[in-house]
């Protein structure tokens, strides 16, 4: 078990690219660490520092409040999970589990009751004497899990480790990993470019974005509180919906108008923008799918709040409805009990409850 701490860490690759800009993360003992963002965020970078398989450019980074900057990776207690498993061909299963153990010179014996434990954890004992190539991809993976866990670490690291898998398997590999991080109780940080994976796996997520860190928050407050606009779009399926709009007061209410439409602000969010001094002040409205209340029936030409369905998605449980609102495309997540079909008229009311206000300059949050 091992906390970590990285302070003011910094990655220039040698050929003048910043991939990692002054990242300050504090890790306690336990927790589901994801880094996610998209391609070339540098994520992968991130970890790969905490390994020790790439140099720091300038910071420090501690396990266990051990300064770690100079110590090879062999010596820094952690175990990282490939993408591609990186498993020797030619060795038995087995004996890829026991491989990095029989280096460290450790007992025959000691190697063979982890090896057994790590197989009884991950239902392998099966599979023990077959080689990497009779198993499918998510054996393969398993067995690089073990490789893993028979190095007992301080801390997990996994880079991608399901992306080679196909959906279903991912799915049912990834709540075994989370089983495995309840059952080990250590440390794990995990890279993935999805924010589903992110969002079902991790204790804290970390999101990044051009090799800046952009929020570190837990799943619920990352969808609930999103510090900036990136944030909201990226954390979310379907994403985030963004129009803009004006803070305006009208016959005593403040109201957000946007084209083809306003409602107004009430509550706490009225308070804050108020005081923040927003009135009268251009914002980006944030709403998710699931907030956009859709009313079928009579639409007028002139009405307000009038979307043309543009796409429908029927996915059993749900609906997805694609709207035009005059210039903006937005998507609803509605009950399968909306019956709106292409080309149809539909009023949308945004529940202005749960929308997020952006500032349009600065992308942050105004609430
Ligand atoms: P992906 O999901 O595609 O793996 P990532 O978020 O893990 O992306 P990194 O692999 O950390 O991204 O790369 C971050 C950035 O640094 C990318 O723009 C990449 O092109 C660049 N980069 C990575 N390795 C090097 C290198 N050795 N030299 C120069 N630039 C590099």
């Amino acid at each position: 078990m091992a906390g970590l701490k990285l302070v003011n860490v910094n990655k220039v690759y040698p050929n003048g690219f910043h991939a990692v800009h002054d990242m300050n993360l504090d890790i306690q003992d336990n927790e589901f660490i994801v880094f996610v963002g998209p391609s070339g965020c540098g994520k992968s970078t991130a970890l790969r520092m905490i390994a020790g398989l790439e140099e720091i450019t300038s910071g420090e980074i501690y396990i266990e409040d051990r300064l770690v900057n100079d110590v090879s990776p062999k010596d820094r207690d952690i175990a990282m999970v490939f993408q591609n498993y990186a498993l020797y061909p030619h060795m038995t299963n087995y004996e890829n589990m026991a491989f990095g153990l029989k280096l460290r010179n450790m007992p025959k014996k000691e190697i063979d009751q982890r090896v057994q434990n790590a197989a009884d954890i991950l239902g392998l004992q099966e599979l023990l004497k077959n080689k990497p190539k009779e198993l499918s991809g998510g054996q393969r993976q398993r067995i690089a899990l073990g490789r893993a866990i028979v190095r007992d670490p301080k801390v997990f690291l996994m880079d991608e480790p399901l992306s080679n898998l196909d959906a279903k398997l991912r799915v049912q590999t990834r709540a075994e990993i989370s089983k495995l991080h309840h059952r080990l109780k250590t440390t794990f940080i995990y890279v993935t470019h999805d924010q589903t994976e992110a969002m079902t796996m991790g204790t804290r997520i970390v999101v990044l974005k051009d090799g800046h860190v952009m929020q570190v928050d837990t799943p619920t407050n990352l969808y609930e509180k999103p510090a900036n606009k990136f944030v909201g779009s990226f954390i979310g399926s379907p994403q985030m919906n963004f129009i803009d709009g004006v803070l305006e007061r009208s016959e005593n209410l403040l109201k957000v108008s946007y084209e083809g439409g306003s409602v107004a602000v009430s509550g706490d969010r009225e308070e804050k923008l108020k005081q923040n001094g927003l009135e009268g002040k251009k914002v980006v409205m944030g709403i998710r799918p699931e907030h956009i209340e859709v009313e079928t029936g009579e639409v007028g030409d002139n009405s307000s709040n009038r979307a043309l369905v543009e796409v429908t998605e029927l996915l059993g449980s749900e609906t997805y409805l694609f709207l035009k609102l005059k210039e903006s495309t937005l998507v609803a997540r509605v009950d399968p009990s909306v019956k709106a079909v292409v080309g149809d008229w539909v009023t949308i009311k945004p529940r202005v409850d749960r929308v997020h206000f952006f500032d349009p300059a600065t992308e942050l949050s105004l609430l």
